[in-house]
């Protein structure tokens, strides 16, 4: 499978991030993205499609916020990363307030994702990258492609950063490709957690249809999103589906929920798929609790690749390093078609 990475990537390095009520080493580390790419043949470096494609995902003040943050951090004399500390609570009124302390806290929702000197680069060419294998299937007609996308997307809303995401990878490539007239476009997302940037920014688009498999809600981040009664709303009623599955989810029980997720795609009429792909579902995931074998991962990727839509699959999350590159090319393997 041809895959696409750009090395600006690679340069994203904030330090710690708030868990479990400590200061810990940040998980979503360039480790994760060399480990991956040392398994990977046929990697391509990513093209540059412009701002215009995350302009039409994303708000352009959060992206004038995103871009100029480090700048506005180093400015009011901080050392370190810029993470917020304080944030809106649900129902206030926007405020438009300039200090750099307050945007933070307005344009994310947990402290996991602090913005380091590269994380805007790295973000950016995140994105380059999932529209390099968009651009990749569209062009050569090829089955499937693959982005290694780090920083991952899919926690980012249009105007929020969270879960170490800060552009969402999916939705970007999922607005172009129905641009493109490629659609009806799904998204299918796989990660561990569920990927609720994506659902924000489609829940009232009935033009995406956007599936997430997770944990429960109840019992794991991000809590406030991925709940089953999730459906959508207004005109996007009926384009979300949400299957949350308790901890310990071994492939048995995840391969029924993969089933009715990829019928729901089917029936739904989709004719290009866009696959949140996090690794995170493995047993030895240090921050999460399904219960995935290396082997399970080609089998999930079988079961997808039978629905014979056109796919481009995302990096998402993913943090047992030791094993990512391992999972991530036994899932990949299984979308080979030997072309
Ligand atoms: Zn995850």
């Amino acid at each position: 499978m041809i895959s696409f990475f750009d090395d600006r990537q690679l340069a994203h390095a904030p330090l710690q991030e708030l868990h479990n009520g400590g200061w810990e080493n940040y998980q979503e580390t360039a480790a994760r993205a060399t480990d991956i790419s040392a398994r990977l043949t046929g990697m391509r470096p990513s093209r540059d499609f412009g701002s215009d494609p995350i302009l039409a995902v994303h708000s352009a003040d959060y992206i004038d916020f995103l871009s100029t943050a480090f700048e506005q951090w180093r400015d009011a004399g901080r050392s370190g990363d810029a993470i917020g500390y304080t944030f809106p609570v649900v129902g206030r009124r926007p405020l438009n307030l300039t200090r750099i302390d307050a945007r933070l806290g307005a344009y994310s929702f947990d402290a996991a994702t602090p913005i380091a000197s590269h994380s805007w680069d790295a973000a950016y060419w995140s994105a380059q990258t999932a529209l390099s294998a968009l651009d990749h299937v569209v062009k050569n007609a090829a089955p499937s492609a693959f982005a290694l996308c780090r920083p991952p997307g899919h926690h980012a809303g249009a105007d929020y950063m969270g879960g170490y995401c800060y552009l969402n990878n999916a939705a970007i490539a999922a607005r172009q490709a129905h641009k493109a007239g490629l659609g009806p476009v799904a998204i299918l997302d796989i990660d561990y957690h569920h990927g609720n940037g994506t659902q924000d920014i489609f829940y009232d688009d009935p033009e995406i249809f956007f599936a997430s498999i997770h944990a429960d809600p109840v019992s794991d981040y991000p809590f406030y999103w991925g709940h089953q009664d999730e459906t959508g709303e207004g005109d996007g009623i009926g384009a979300n589906c949400n299957i949350p599955l308790p901890r310990g989810t071994d492939y048995t029980q995840y391969q029924r929920a993969l089933a009715t997720a990829l019928e729901a795609i089917t029936k739904w009429g989709a004719k290009f798929l866009i696959l949140s792909f996090g690794a995170d579902t493995y047993a030895g995931d240090p921050i999460s609790e399904f219960r995935m074998q290396t082997g399970d991962f080609p089998r999930m990727a079988q079961q997808i690749s039978a629905l014979s839509l056109p796919t481009v699959i995302l990096m998402e999350g993913g943090y047992a390093v030791d094993a990512l590159g391992e999972n991530v090319s036994a899932f990949l393997s299984g979308f080979d078609h030997g072309i």
